[in-house]
């Protein structure tokens, strides 16, 4: 089954030994580890490609605390994760920068995993959609467009949300069939996706592959669902 993986380590795991050692066993998948690990992974042959968690809104250097898309580059790194929920309700990453973010990520010829998912489910949450792609990929070209992956991510779904949930498959298949209606580009499945429901989402020929957060960091749990994924 050729589908993506994509492993969102967050701000884990605290070592850099056991950094190592999940990204040996995370084989095809695309691992998006913290900054720090990036150089030190770029070393280890596991079949896993590198992914970053978030890069600098522009190339002016004066900007404390950002990495930009030259310094990932020269580390290997392949696609960037744009828009996370967690960056954009958290810390308030505006949708402004969130499109700059995205047409820097393609200049540096990364291939975007662009973020985007409604805060509450309720039957707002087409128009909440299409207002979050309209604002996120605004400026950019069909052939732009057509580079980036699209990470379907309900907020209320996501591990580190008071009660969340994961989506049920239908109810995900409807939302992605409406981003597909708007720009018709691979869309990945993320929230709360572990080694037992997995298969549920992946088997969906419109759904292209999985955002994992809190199960990529797991080593026996990644594991597992790997082993699902491939069976
Ligand atoms: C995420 O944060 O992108 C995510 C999908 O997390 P989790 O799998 O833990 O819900």
């Amino acid at each position: 089954m050729n589908k993506i993986i994509v492993a969102n380590w967050k701000m884990n795991p605290s070592t850099l030994k056991e950094a190592e050692e999940l990204f040996r066993v995370s084989t095809n998948a695309i691992v998006c580890p913290p900054f720090v690990y990036l150089e030190e992974l770029s070393k280890i042959k596991s079949g896993a490609i590198l992914g970053a968690q978030d890069i600098a809104f522009s190339d002016e250097p004066g900007q404390t605390g950002e990495v930009s898309g030259e310094m990932l580059r020269q580390l290997g790194v392949k696609y960037v994760i744009i828009g996370h929920s967690e960056r954009r309700w958290r810390l308030g990453e505006s949708d402004e920068i969130v499109n700059k973010k995205l047409k820097l990520a393609l200049v540096h010829n990364f291939t975007p995993i662009v973020c985007i998912g409604e805060k509450v489910r309720d039957e707002s949450f087409r128009g909440f959609l299409k207002g979050q792609i309209d604002s996120t990929f605004d400026g950019l070209s069909g052939e732009q467009i057509k580079k980036c992956l699209i990470a379907y991510e309900p907020v209320w779904a996501i591990s580190t949300n008071p009660g969340a949930e994961p989506d049920t498959p239908e109810t995900a298949l409807e939302s992605v069939n409406f981003i597909k209606s708007i720009v018709n580009i691979k869309v990945l499945y993320g929230g709360s996706v572990d080694s037992k429901n997995v298969k549920d989402f992946i088997s969906l020929p419109e759904i292209s592959g999985v955002l994992v957060g809190g199960a990529s960091v797991s080593k026996e749990e990644f594991i597992n669902l790997l082993n699902e994924v491939s069976k």
